[in-house]
């Protein structure tokens, strides 16, 4: 019998009690994850994408330090 990878998320439906129970993908990162849970995604491959990620990303985290100070 072949080992079966199973999902690590937890489902949003059950409020995150349950483990899902998709076929998993290992990632690069060392979870596994299903196809839904973003067990396909490698993330941005070219320079410029990793540069537009990178920056989205910094962007995110601006935004988030402003609306968090106003509070
Ligand atoms: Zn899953």
């Amino acid at each position: 019998m072949r080992l079966k990878l199973q999902c690590q998320s937890k489902t949003r439906q059950s409020n995150y009690t349950v483990q899902c129970r998709g076929r998993g993908i290992a990632c690069k990162n060392g979870n596994v994850r299903c196809k839904n849970h973003a067990g396909r995604s490698t993330g941005p491959r070219t320079t410029e994408g990793k540069l537009r990620s990178l920056a989205n990303l910094l962007k995110y985290n601006e935004q988030r330090i402003k609306t968090n100070s106003r509070d």
